[in-house]
């Protein structure tokens, strides 16, 4: 684990604060795994919550593009995808699908705000 939070982890109120002084972990705040770093926690107005999910959703929609984790044609061997594409070529058609709705929002973690 990294000895700073992430800016997701900051928008939720979590901050690292790197033990530099040597002397390493003396209790309360530390992170089990990370003796080298205090955590604190602070309150945070919910759209910072929305907006650290929003982060998270649009990076793992990029993910799984990055991952071939999307309605690529290869998923509709031997057949052809919606756009007529064989399993071994490529669709900018269905790239444009995977970032269209990934852009449009309609996530089921939209759907469920505060998980
Ligand atoms: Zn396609």
């Amino acid at each position: 684990m990294s000895n700073t939070a992430t800016l997701t982890d900051r928008l939720r109120g979590i901050y690292r604060i790197p033990i530099t002084d040597g002397l390493g972990a003396t209790g309360g705040g530390e992170e089990p795994d990370n003796p080298h770093a205090f955590v604190r926690h602070f309150e945070t107005p919910p759209i910072q919550k929305e907006a650290a999910r929003e982060i998270e959703r649009l990076r793992a929609g990029i993910r799984a593009y990055l991952d071939g984790d999307y309605e690529h044609p290869r998923r509709h061997r031997p057949g052809k995808c919606a756009h007529g594409a064989y399993y071994y070529e490529e669709c900018g058609s269905c790239i444009d699908a995977h970032f269209t709705a990934l852009l449009s929002g309609n996530s089921a973690q939209d759907r469920n705000p505060g998980s």
